[in-house]
Parts: structure tokens; C-alpha cells; sequence
């Protein structure tokens, strides 16, 4: 085994501290073999600490209206060439019920941002009514972009109980050129605090292969998730969107689909190692970048994943990026080509259970024995 990677391991083992130099170590193996060797050492930790079991976690993308304007993503505001949609109560319902019935055990809420009173009595009211109709049973994250401390109050007290907000970069200056002027790194590090705060399981994650990031900048990443004790990681490739201002930039300075899925791969693996029982999802981005992206996820270390069970008529709409997939799978017959996938590899379904993040219940645990 290559000497970084042993001593990666037994420092992480120890709970020793760990420098970016050393996680940055590991993100340049260059070996197929040394690479193939953390991704078996980041599954077996995977199997120790939160076994072979997979979560499925029905997405439903209830807006692509969105008042930010990032750079990279598809749904941004000024990005006129969108047909704007808003989901109705029946169908995120339709949807969750649906979820629920086939033993998902959890769904996610994602949109593009929305901060007026609408938008958030929308989300309030939709989350009581899924509680309601699944008896208390679905688990529900949400993924909503930045919001007031009351604003994660009233929704925490309606019924959700995870909260994805990615950092993006951990990169400060990356992310401001990333972003226009009035998005703040700060209050986007301000708002992870917020929910945490309030008792949600938290979750972040970066984009990888970024124009412009380094291996040092992921490798604060990984270090920034550890600092901030995070429960959950949705991390995946940068897709360029072809109606973006950064698609511009990144043309010519992108770096290969092949190294970008194996560095996505490399930060799984890493981050498993290195943060042992949080759940991390293999996501659509990395799904979009290889066929066999979900199950190279799953074997590197991740242990969710996010199937989308939005009604089709929306999900061309919902293109972060060029290439999302699934855009006219059903969602029955995805179900089951997910089932023999997952079980080809060894792998088992968590059907109806939550799949709670186990680095959440252990902190709880500890916190309340310290009471
Ligand atoms: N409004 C919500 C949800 C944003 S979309 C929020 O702010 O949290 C979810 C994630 O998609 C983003 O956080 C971003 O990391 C990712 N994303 C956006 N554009 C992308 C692109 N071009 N390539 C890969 N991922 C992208």
C-alpha cells in the first residue's frame, strides 16, 4: 500500500489531526491500484460504521424560480431561456405519497430560492400535510438555499428534519468569483450555523473539479466539513451548463470528465475515512458524468442515494446542469433498475427506515449523557 494513503489511514484511525497537506497526498494518488486501494479501505470503514446498507431518498424539485444568480447553475435568474415552474400542493403530495408507498421511508424538498411569505407558508403548509398523510412516518430533508433563523425555525416545527445547504467552495475567494457581488460566503457559513443550531441533521458539500480549484482547496473541504461537525455530504462533479457565464470560463480549462469523476470519487472515499459515520450521497451529478457513477459512488463510500420522483412534465426544467439524467424515467421502473443495480454490487436497500446520520444520534448521545 502506498505510504501516504497507510499513514492517512492509521492518523485517521488514531484521531490524529489531519493536515490538507496529507488529505491533499491523497487526492493526487495517481496508481490505479493506490487509487482502487482507498476506495476498498473507505468501503470497509463504510461497512464498520454504517454497513452495506443503501437510504433512498425520494427528491421532489418543487421550483426552478429562483432569486440567486450563480454562475454555474442552470436555474439561475437571469437565465432567460428557462421555463419557470411552480409545483402545486398536489402533486409535491401525489409525489411524497407515492415515496411512502414504496417504502422510501424519506424524501428531499429541493427548489431554486424563494424568500417571500408565499414561498415559505408554502413550504410550511406542505410540510405538516406530508407528516400528516404518511401518519409521522416519511422522513423529510430539505434543501432550500439561505434563509432567516425563523424561517428554519418554522419549518423545522413543521415537520423537517434535515437540511442540505451546500458551501459550494470552501474556498472564500473562489466562491466570490463564483458568485455575483451580493451572495455572501458568509452568510451562506452564517446559515449552516442556523440550522445546526436548531437541531436539524446538517448537511453540505462542494462541487468538484471547479475552474480555478486546487487540490488544496478540496482538501480544505474535507477539513471544513470536519470543523463543522456536519452530519450529511451531498458533494458531486462540476457539469458545465451551456447557458451560464461560467460555461465560458471553464471552456478550455476544464478538467477532463474521466479526473473529475475520479477526484469526485477520491473526496467520497476521503471524506469516509475521514468523518466515518455520516451519510454521504452518491449524487445525480456524478451519476451524470458515468454510467456507473451511483455504484462507483456507493463502492468509494457513499451510502444515499437520491432518486427523483418529480412529475416528468417538470424535470427537463430542473437542469442544473447539460446532461441530468432521468429526465423521462418513471418512477416505478426506476425503482427496480435501482434495486438490481444496487443489489449486483452487494449492496442492501434500506426500505422503510430513515437512515438517519448516525454521527446526528452518536452527537445526541454523548450530549445527553453529558446533561
Ligand atoms: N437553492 C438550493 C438548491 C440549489 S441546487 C440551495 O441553494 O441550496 C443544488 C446544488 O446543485 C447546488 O448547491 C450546487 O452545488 C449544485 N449545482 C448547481 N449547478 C451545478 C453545476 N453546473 N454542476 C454541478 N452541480 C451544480
Amino acid at each position: 500500500m502506498n505510504d501516504n494513503l497507510k499513514d492517512f489511514l492509521q492518523k485517521t484511525n488514531i484521531q490524529e489531526k489531519i493536515s490538507a497537506k496529507d488529505i491533499e497526498s491523497i487526492l493526487s494518488l495517481n496508481k490505479t491500484q493506490e487509487i482502487n486501494n482507498l476506495y476498498n479501505e473507505a468501503y470497509l470503514i463504510k461497512k464498520k460504521e454504517v454497513s452495506n446498507t443503501v437510504y433512498f431518498r425520494g427528491l421532489i424539485e418543487l421550483s426552478n424560480i429562483c432569486n440567486k444568480d450563480c454562475y454555474y447553475c442552470g436555474i439561475r435568474k437571469s437565465n432567460k431561456k428557462v421555463k419557470r415552474y411552480m409545483i402545486s400542493e398536489n402533486e409535491v403530495l401525489k409525489a411524497a405519497k407515492w415515496a411512502f408507498e414504496h417504502r422510501y421511508a424519506s424524501i428531499v424538498l429541493q427548489s431554486g430560492e424563494r424568500n417571500d411569505d408565499e414561498f415559505i407558508s408554502f413550504v410550511e403548509n406542505i410540510l405538516k400535510k406530508i407528516k400528516k398523510i404518511s401518519n409521522n412516518k416519511l422522513g423529510i430533508t430539505i434543501s432550500l438555499g439561505e434563509h432567516s433563523l425563523e424561517t428554519y425555525k418554522r419549518w423545522f416545527e413543521a415537520g423537517a428534519h434535515r437540511y442540505l445547504l451546500r458551501i459550494e467552495t470552501s474556498n472564500q475567494k473562489l466562491y466570490n468569483k463564483l458568485h455575483p457581488k451580493n451572495h455572501s460566503f458568509e452568510n451562506r457559513i452564517d446559515c449552516l450555523k442556523k440550522i445546526k443550531k436548531i437541531g436539524y441533521q446538517t448537511g453540505t458539500g462542494v462541487m468538484i473539479g471547479l475552474p480555478g480549484q486546487t487540490t488544496l482547496d478540496l482538501a480544505n473541504d474535507l477539513l471544513f466539513f470536519k470543523e463543522m461537525d456536519i452530519d450529511m455530504i451531498g458533494m458531486g462533479p462540476y457539469i458545465p451548463h451551456n447557458e451560464t457565464p461560467i460555461n465560458n470560463i471553464a471552456q478550455g480549462k476544464m478538467i477532463p470528465k474521466e479526473k473529475r469523476l475520479e477526484l469526485s470519487l477520491k473526496m467520497i472515499a476521503i471524506a469516509r475515512i475521514l468523518l466515518k459515520n455520516i451519510n454521504i450521497a452518491a449524487t445525480t451529478a456524478l451519476e451524470t458524468i458515468s454510467d456507473t457513477g451511483k455504484e462507483l459512488g456507493l463502492k468509494a463510500g457513499a451510502n444515499v442515494l437520491m432518486p427523483n420522483i418529480t412529475d416528468i412534465k417538470y424535470r427537463s426544467s430542473y437542469k442544473l446542469y447539460d446532461g441530468k439524467p432521468c429526465l423521462a424515467e418513471d418512477n416505478s421502473h426506476y425503482q427496480h433498475y435501482l434495486e438490481n443495480r444496487i443489489q449486483a454490487i452487494g449492496e442492501k436497500i434500506g426500505y422503510d427506515k430513515w437512515g438517519d446520520s448516525l454521527h446526528y444520534k452518536a452527537y445526541f448521545a454523548t450530549a445527553s449523557t453529558n446533561i
